[in-house]
């Protein structure tokens, strides 16, 4: 029996569409964290950004075709069934409470999320709920501004041992192996022009695109 604390993780996004860039980060954090399910969470309202091109279950649909039956990964529906926006701080309220008191739960978010972090909602709170993992993503290096130095300023710890010491409060920066320029605003641009993304998305993900005619520009 495994005597550690369980590990949970989060990765939130509009996912408009999921492609390989999100999945291949999944695992790799999911392996790199041992964590024992990394929940992938579609926003309903991204509170930063505009309307999603399709409907939140087309996106949820198209997340469930792209993990499969990736182990450890879970495509988790529960910001699509509140209402209001999407905040990070209510779900990982929502997910502390059903996981437990000494469970280690980890907010995992790209570097340009990041970057964006002191904008969210009450964004100081969520260190009192999980850790922060920012994983590195090509053509986002840029330095933090002085707002965010200050949020993760005596939470950093610089490798996974010292993460899971305790079950929330820390931050940690991670250089994933694999790490993919491919963004979902890439993919919309693309099939809006009618050109392929074999590749870029997983196929049962481009096949259900296809099938739905999802993304192509309307006249
Ligand atoms: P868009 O281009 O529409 O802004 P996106 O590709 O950035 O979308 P999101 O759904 O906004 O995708 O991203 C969800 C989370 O996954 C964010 O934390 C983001 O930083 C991270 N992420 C997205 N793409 C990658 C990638 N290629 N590598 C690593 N992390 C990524």
């Amino acid at each position: 029996m495994r005597q550690q604390a369980q590990r949970i993780g989060m990765l939130g996004g509009t996912f408009d569409p999921i492609h390989l860039g999100h999945l291949r980060s999944a695992v790799e954090v999911h392996e790199a964290l041992s964590l024992d399910q990394l929940h992938m969470i579609p926003a309903q309202q991204p509170p930063l950004r505009g309307q999603p091109q399709v409907s939140p279950e087309q996106r949820l649909a198209l997340l469930k075709a792209g993990i499969g039956d990736t182990p450890g990964l879970v495509a988790d529906d529960r910001e699509l069934r509140r209402d209001g926006p999407s905040y990070s701080i209510d779900t990982l309220t929502e997910l502390r409470t059903e996981y437990g008191e000494q469970t280690r739960l980890i907010m995992v978010i790209g570097h340009d999320a990041f970057m964006r972090l002191t904008h969210w909602h009450q964004p100081e709170r969520l260190f009192a709920f999980a850790h922060l993992v920012v994983i590195a993503r090509p053509g986002y290096s840029d330095s933090l501004p002085a707002p965010l130095t200050e949020l993760v300023a005596h939470r950093e710890v610089d490798n996974v041992a010292a993460l899971m010491q305790r079950p929330s409060g820390s931050f940690l920066s991670l250089e994933l192996p694999s790490r993919m320029a491919i963004s979902a605003t890439y993919i919309r641009e693309r099939l809006a022009q009618g050109k392929n993304v074999r590749y870029l998305v997983p196929p049962p993900v481009e096949q259900t695109i296809t099938h739905l005619g999802l993304y192509q520009k309307r006249e």
